[in-house]
């Protein structure tokens, strides 16, 4: 199946079970912002506490905070994010359609790579097992043509960001002639700078209102409370704070479901350290992070690091941890050494000294940060993407059974388990209901007695919960019931009084945690 097939899919399990839907949908919804239903919601708590969890109970030395949204607004002036957070949007005039610059150029990159692609796999199944991929893309000479193209696009477009080259980003969508999605002509705009941040006003009267932003990242709540954090928690550099909380971009192409949302939440920690040490930070905090993600086990090989060609104007090195999503390598992470520029550019807004006093080196310096920066979103859509499943399934008679299934790692799963009477009556119904009431003080647990059973295990196995608790006549007789396994579907018998150790094991995020110490 295709993979924008399968993307579709996804979004249309994600709406029909409860895990995300279009906001405002009675009114035909409003672009780019959507809600988390009753399955999606606790997916995603259950990340927010992996990561919560790994960051300020693994980590001595890194710290929670919860700041506010609004800030004074000269926080984005100093930040640079009044002046220099925009993106270069260009206009199509026959559409009316409105395309970042650099996404039309990446996109069109992506093209000739895409043939490249389709090349190897072609090579590949004439040349069987004795194809070298390594040695063909060397030799090849379509393949080093299509190379050539891609990585001069590439280059033209990083050097036209970087010089903020706006005519020549004109110019490589007019040279490479990119025309419209929409109406397929070239009949472009000038490319202008658009600001992100979304403005709002703060007071009663229209004379003494404050100019204010929905915050364009949470980072800044950090900086501005270094020094109360640092001061009240008698915090040593090198250490850290993390904060989990909403971010606002007023994105000018906002697609591809909740990969690029106008509204959103970010996971960040600021980590401070001593000027000079902070690129061997900066690469301990990669290694720490992709370990983070590698754990849940959704697939190594889905991971990469891509390093920035442009850095933004307050990092000396910045990376970004890359997902396989249903549209391809994207960003899932990014990990940034900031530099002291923040810091310091508070220090000379706010009039107020930010430094600490590192009495190993006995002098005062304003600290250098590492950031690593995670979207709670794109989190959720990595792994509902690789979680979802379609099986055919033959039974013992031959005959085939379609199910969607969703492998969600245990310990995110929304819901734990379901505990399910075979059938109501003959006090089944009652004995399951005090199974699952013993068991819900320790775990999200749902029961069902609706339908037939097969339906029951179709249902839990399209929100992924990992066991299905089955409660039958002879559960009455030695309080044993079965256990079914979502992945596997092979069932065991167990006593009903061990189940909370039993499953306690298998979904307790000390697991996860444990592998990434
Ligand atoms: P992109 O290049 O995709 O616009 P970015 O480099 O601007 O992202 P950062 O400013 O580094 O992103 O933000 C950190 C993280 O926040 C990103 O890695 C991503 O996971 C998340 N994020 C950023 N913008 C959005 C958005 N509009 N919707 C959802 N998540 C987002």
């Amino acid at each position: 199946m295709a993979s924008e097939d399968v993307f579709k899919k996804i979004i249309a399990h994600c709406k029909e079970y409860g895990f995300i839907f279009p906001s405002s949908e009675i009114y035909d919804g409003l672009g780019a912002v959507y809600d988390y239903g009753q399955t999606g919601v606790e997916l995603k708590n259950n990340i927010k506490k992996y990561w919560w969890d790994s960051m300020v109970l693994l980590h001595d030395n890194v710290t929670g905070i919860d700041s506010a949204i609004f800030m004074h607004p000269t926080v984005w002036k100093a930040s640079g994010h009044v002046d220099a957070f925009n993106d270069p949007l260009i206009d199509n005039k026959d559409s009316k359609k409105r395309y970042r610059a650099d996404v039309l150029i990446e996109d069109h990159i992506q093209k000739i790579e895409d043939k490249i692609a389709r090349e190897v796999e072609k090579a590949a199944g004439r040349f069987g097992e004795s194809f070298d991929e390594a040695m063909f893309c060397r030799t090849n000479t379509r393949v080093l043509e299509y190379r050539q193209q891609a990585d001069a696009v590439r280059s033209r477009m990083n050097a036209a960001l970087n010089g903020d080259d706006l005519e020549e980003l004109r110019r490589i969508i007019v040279d490479c002639e990119i025309a419209c999605p929409i109406s397929g002509t070239r009949n472009w705009t000038e490319v202008r700078q658009f600001n992100l941040m979304f403005a709002t006003e703060m007071g009663s009267t229209a004379d003494g209102a404050l100019k204010v932003y929905l915050r364009p990242e949470t980072a800044q709540g950090i900086f501005v409370n270094y020094l109360n954090v640092q001061k009240t928690g008698r915090m040593k550099i090198p250490f850290g704070i993390a904060q989990i909380g909403k971010a606002f971009r007023n994105e000018i192409v906002a697609r591809q479901f909740i990969f690029r949302m106008r509204e959103f939440e970010q996971m960040e920690m600021q980590f401070f350290v001593p000027p000079g040490t902070e690129l061997e930070w900066y690469e301990k905090w990669k290694e720490m992070r992709m370990k983070w993600h590698k754990a849940l086990g959704l697939g190594d090989d889905r991971y990469r690091f891509h390093k920035h060609a442009k850095l933004a104007h307050y990092a000396n090195a910045a990376s970004d941890i890359e997902f396989e999503f249903p549209f391809g390598f994207k960003e899932l992470e990014g990990i940034h050494s900031r530099t002291d520029f923040d810091l310091s550019q508070h220090q000379k807004y706010s009039g107020k000294k930010i430094q600490y006093f590192d009495p190993e080196r006995n002098e005062s310096y304003v600290p250098y940060v590492i950031e690593t920066s995670i979207g709670l979103d794109r989190m959720f859509l990595s792994i509902v993407s690789s979680a979802y499943t379609e099986e055919t399934l033959t039974r013992e008679d031959g005959s085939t059974d379609e199910r969607i299934v969703m492998r969600i790692p245990p310990a995110l799963a929304p819901v734990k388990l379901a505990v399910l009477p075979l059938v109501r009556k003959d006090g089944l119904a009652e004995k399951a209901v005090e199974i699952k009431n013993r068991l819900k003080f320790d775990f999200n647990c749902q029961y069902d007695e609706k339908d037939s059973i097969g339906k029951r295990y179709r249902r839990q196995d399209a929100i992924g919960t990992p066991y299905c608790i089955t409660v039958d006549h002879r559960t009455m007789e030695d309080d044993t019931v079965t256990v079914r396994y979502r992945d596997s579907m092979e069932q065991e018998r167990v006593p009903a009084g061990g189940l909370s150790e039993i499953i306690s094991e298998k979904v307790s995020l000390k697991g996860l945690l444990e592998k990434i110490r």
